[in-house]
């Protein structure tokens, strides 16, 4: 008999439609038609993609920097097999509605897209199918976001970084051997945005516990299998072990999946995103790029932080913010500012909803504390394993001063709707909170 369990293969089992959901106990249906993470894919590009069944005429987007890791072997695969159009962008672009255009304008005789790229390229691809109703697929070429599955693309319009729908990808292909040798940066990227799981999943619990809104288990425990080998041994994600990468990787596209069934970002994306969201939107221009995992990675030790001492210090005594739509356009400037406070009503708290809530607190704080803490992992943990793996923990080490990363802190919540910590902390009087902006 082999002492070695079989990994239960959650994703294989999700991908046949055999997954049970623990939510409704029926099986789970993901919209994709394969996902395909092999510790290489060389000699089988021509046959995933053709699997897919996407159409005669494709175009392969890269850039040149993806074009060299990987585009050029898909393109030489699928030479002959189907109509190809290489289309290759300018090193290191950008998505933002131009790019997208132009790209648009070269895919326009394709039938479909095959992505060849990270982050930027996937999100470029996603959006310009979308736009004209077409198929795409992606080659990975970096384990650095869990954007490859999500059916919404950040893409910059008029200076602004919007969430936009997307189409969710046909297939998925991650080469195990590519992505290994990807830049460190966009490793450690993965693992940071990765590890938000927890944080997010807290803030989420807290906001069904306290307010009622929906809450999923079913893309948490699509994770489970993966998160512990990321905990124990994040190392091995930079000495080419096949089996951490794999798991990093799965983590990825069930990240996505998992904000795909729940129509929305809410599993992998609360307080800690907004922190990111507010560093893309308000931070120095003059300051370097940062990988929004990286940036991910520090918010998430700030939240897991916040979390643990809010939970600490027992049924918080509540206080409403008398905070007005001028307040915030003095702070984000008239447009943001406006945005801002349509989103912040959503959940700003009447002094008499802010009594009821604290009663509520009150009443269920042992619930809500043991069933947000069963989600956690600690800060301390958090903060061991992102400095084995290098990744950065402190505002410095994602180019930003102190002081604007606390104001980032102070201010990430009325970025969006969404109830998290990062509220209650504020209406708790939490020191990190309550400076004044
Ligand atoms: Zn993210």
């Amino acid at each position: 008999m082999s002492p070695v369990a079989t990994a239960p293969d959650t994703l294989g089992q999700l991908l046949r439609g055999e997954w049970q959901d623990p939510d409704c106990g029926t099986p789970l249906r993901v919209p994709i038609q394969v996902v395909a993470i092999e510790q290489s894919l060389a000699g089988l590009e021509a046959d995933l993609v053709t699997s897919l069944g996407l159409g005669r005429r494709i175009a392969v987007v890269s850039d040149i920097a993806t074009r060299e890791v990987l585009g050029e072997r898909v393109e030489r695969a699928l030479a002959g097999v189907v109509g190809l159009t290489p289309v290759v962008l300018p090193p290191q672009p950008h998505a933002d509605a131009t790019t997208a255009a132009s790209l648009r304008h070269a895919c326009s005789q394709a039938d479909a897209l095959v992505a060849v790229g990270s982050g930027t390229i996937n999100d470029l691809c996603k959006y310009t199918a979308a736009q004209d109703g077409k198929p795409y697929a992606v080659f990975a070429t970096a384990p650095s976001m869990n954007g490859y599955t999500s059916q919404n693309a950040a893409i910059t319009v008029g200076g602004h970084k919007k969430s936009l729908p997307a189409a969710g990808p046909a297939g998925v292909f991650m080469d195990l051997a590519v992505l290994s040798a990807a830049p460190t940066r966009m490793i450690r990227a993965g693992l940071g945005d990765s590890l938000c799981r927890s944080t997010a999943q807290a803030d989420w619990l807290l906001s069904h516990c306290l307010l009622g809104t929906p809450y999923r288990r079913a893309p948490f425990a699509l994770l489970a299998e993966d998160e512990p080998v990321l905990l124990d041994d994040p190392q091995a994600l930079f000495h080419g072990d096949s089996e951490a990468m794999r798991a990093l990787a799965r983590t990825l596209v069930l990240s996505g999946l998992g904000m795909a069934i729940c129509n929305g970002s809410y599993p992998a994306s609360q307080g800690e995103h907004l922190i990111s969201h507010f560093i893309d939107m308000f931070a120095p221009a003059d300051r370097a790029v940062y990988f929004h995992g990286e940036q991910v990675a520090v918010a998430t030790l700030t939240m897991a932080q916040i979390q643990e001492e809010v939970l600490a210090a027992g049924p918080p005594h509540l206080r409403s913010e008398p905070l007005t739509e001028g307040e915030l356009q003095r702070r984000f400037g008239p447009d943001i500012g406006g945005s801002c406070w349509r989103e912040f009503s959503a959940k700003r708290m009447t002094p008499k909803a802010c009594s009821q809530l604290e009663r509520r607190l009150a009443d269920r704080w042992n619930d809500i504390r043991s069933s947000v803490s069963a989600a956690m992992v600690p800060v301390e943990r958090i903060r061991a394993v992102l400095r084995r793996a290098g990744c950065p923990t402190t505002p410095e080490e994602i180019g930003l001063a102190p002081a604007f990363y606390a104001s980032a802190v102070r201010n990430a919540r009325f970025l969006r709707d969404r109830y998290t910590f990062l509220d209650l902390a504020a209406d708790s009087g939490h020191r990190a909170l309550t400076a004044t902006a």
